[in-house]
């Protein structure tokens, strides 16, 4: 996790820095910190809290400059405290890092640092990286002709690289080489902006809006070199690269809040047009199937496909399992859906007829990307259902299918969700039109389809009921949340939306599974959130209702419009509209993600930045 930031240029640092900072704090928010190279001097201001708290000391003790880099953390190793928050100095100031990642053999090489006389202030894992390169700068610096500080310290980022373990993003400032900002990946994402005699370097391109379009994704191993007026790009063991400059299409209303007053919110209100962006273009109805470009992989291929893996993490990973109901009912195609941090470590048979599909927001998972690599050393094709644009996912996987959800900013996810299962309805038709699906159920399908951003639209309308529900309940310390085949994962998904943001204990649970354990959590105080619309198996989860009311279990129901036996059984309802049942994950969502939100805000918690979380999980 954590966001990095560094700008060479022209600007006053210092500002930049902040903002850049602010737009990347939904990446983590233990601490943050800036460090300016001024006067041939390396100045640091950080401290524990959020960036507004890093901004009201750079308000009293102001830094001038126009190089500099910054961090905000989400921390690994160590606590959240002012020594702990990047950027580290290394050595007796002559360098200064921030640092995405985590340094695995950091206490080997801690206690080889303290032996040559190197002094701790910290308990991170960074530190040691610091005064490593503090330590290979000095002997550089005796080894290079003419004590050329720049060669120096491009020779300590090549030596102190080889001797790390784990996964970093790295940004350094040399105290002496005063006009460069060195930064390196291995794992953790970087992107540089390119602007006219200046740079920018940013763990994702919000900072850079704005300011540049022009960016260049650096990749793992490559080490670049910042200079107002130039930048090159080496491999660390193929040497130097061209960079590959991409234009980027963000634009910049897309991360301002407007009217509402938390992103999440806006996020969820987003969701008519997310949904609608998701489809734009991949409906054929003439023909009645999907329209997938990016797959990469002939008609072919996808039809010689038996199996299909479906990795992830988090709210990812349900969104997954709707996959999974929706691929082996339109496809037959028998799925799995495997936690990327477990598969990752695992072996499971795959063969060449398995599809495997890594499924992420941000496409930076640090899970789902070493899971996604796992299967494509091995030889398998591995697709991405992804966001970011660029990501390092999305650069990756041999095609892809992407949201076009816009960025989304609320660490809780919300939007991402809706538009991977809909890309994923969408993957399930296109591969089923190839299969058995017929014709006019293919049709029927699109036809579905293309209401849905209309159906989320009135699904909306039980905001002001949801807000009433959450007054009520917003006291009660463990939920139950119960669905059956496709609301099972929204089950799942309400469940972990509570726990992200309001800090209540809360299970997702097949509601028939229930009476073989959970139940015996039922009581006065705990109620249970059932996911109960109109379907096939309606009767079997009203008699679950029956069995949580009998032992005095507090009811919540989300149900369809006029749905009395629901109202007869429920304390309180939720309407949604009536959908196909294997929409109803889409209309669903939307009520359990407005009442996690409702009794965070009434449990006094911040909801766009959760304690503990990051947006995008980029450490093991
Ligand atoms: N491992 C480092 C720390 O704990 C960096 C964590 C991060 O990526 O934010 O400070």
């Amino acid at each position: 996790m954590c966001g990095i930031v560094g700008y060479i240029g022209f600007r006053s640092v210092s500002d930049l820095l902040l903002e850049g900072l602010h737009r990347l704090e939904y990446r983590g928010y233990d601490s943050a910190g800036i460090a300016v190279l001024a006067d041939e001097s390396i100045v640091v201001r950080k401290r524990a809290g959020r960036v507004s708290e890093l901004a009201a000391l750079v308000q009293t003790q102001p830094v001038e400059g126009t190089i500099g880099i910054g961090h905000t953390r989400w921390a690994t190793h160590g606590g959240t405290t002012d020594e702990n928050s990047h950027p580290h100095v290394g050595g007796n100031g002559e360098v200064v890092i921030v640092h995405n990642g985590v340094i695995e053999n950091y206490d080997s090489l801690r206690e080889q640092l303290t032996a040559l006389g190197y002094v701790f202030h910290s308990q991170t894992d960074t530190e040691v990286v610091a005064h490593l390169l503090a330590h290979s700068y000095i002997e550089q610096l005796k080894l290079v002709e003419n004590s050329d500080t720049h060669a120096a310290a491009l020779k300590a980022v090549e030596a102190t690289l080889t001797r790390l373990k784990g996964t970093y993003g790295i940004c350094a400032l040399f105290r002496d080489a005063t006009d460069t900002i060195i930064a390196a990946r291995s794992g953790s994402p970087l992107v540089i902006g390119v602007g006219r005699d200046e740079y920018f370097v940013a763990s994702d391109a919000s900072p850079l809006v704005g300011y540049t379009q022009e960016v260049v994704y650096l990749a793992d191993s490559e080490i670049a070199v910042l200079r107002r007026d130039n930048m090159s790009i080496t491999h660390r063991t193929s040497g130097s690269v061209q960079p590959s400059i991409q234009t980027l299409e963000q634009v910049s209303s897309d991360i301002e809040l407007g009217d509402f007053p938390h992103y999440m919110l806006k996020e969820i209100y987003e969701q008519p047009k997310t949904i609608e962006n998701a489809l734009r273009g991949r409906l054929d109805d003439e023909e009645g199937t999907a329209v997938i470009g990016g797959l990469n992989l002939t008609p072919q291929q996808l039809r010689s496909i038996d199996r299909v893996v479906l990795t992830a993490c988090g709210t990812s990973w349900h969104a997954g399992l709707v996959g999974e109901y929706l691929l082996e009912e339109f496809a037959r195609l028998p799925t799995e859906v495997e936690y990327a941090s477990e598969l990752r470590y695992r072996n499971p048979p795959i063969t060449e007829r398995t599809l495997v599909f890594a499924i992420t927001q941000s496409g930076e998972t640090a899970d789902t990307l070493a899971a996604m690599r796992e299967c494509r050393r091995k030889g398998h094709p591995t697709l991405a259902i992804c966001n970011v644009v660029g990501s390092t996912i999305a650069r990756e996987a041999d095609g892809g299918i992407y949201l076009h959800a816009g960025p989304e900013i609320g660490v809780a996810s919300t939007k991402a969700f809706t538009s991977q299962v809909t890309v994923l309805t969408l993957l399930a038709l296109y591969l089923g039109r190839m299969r058995h699906l017929s014709y006019p159920a293919g049709k029927r399908i699109c036809r579905e389809l293309r209401q849905m951003p209309e159906k989320i639209e009135e699904a909306l309308k039980c905001h002001d009921s949801v807000k009433e529900i959450a007054e009520k309940y917003a006291g009660f310390d463990n939920y139950l949340y119960l669905g059956r085949l496709y609301n099972f994962p929204v089950a799942l998904e309400g469940a972990l939306k509570l726990k992200e943001i309001s800090y209540i204990h809360a299970e997702g649970y097949p509601a028939a599974e229930m009476k073989h354990g959970p139940i015996a959590l039922v009581d006065e105080r705990t109620p249970s959130v059932f996911v109960v619309p109109r379907c096939g198996i309606q009767p079997k989860v009203i008699s679950n209702m029956e069995e949580v009311k009998a032992r005095k279990g507090p009811v919540i129901a989300i149900a369809c419009e006029g749905d009395r036996e629901v109202e007869r059984i429920a304390d309180d309802v939720i309407y949604v509209p009536e959908v196909a049942e294997y929409l109803q994950p889409l209309v669903c969502a939307i009520p359990l993600q407005l009442l996690s939100y409702h009794v965070a805000l009434l449990r006094g918690c911040n909801v766009d930045r959760p304690r503990n979380l990051a947006k995008s999980v980029t450490v093991e």
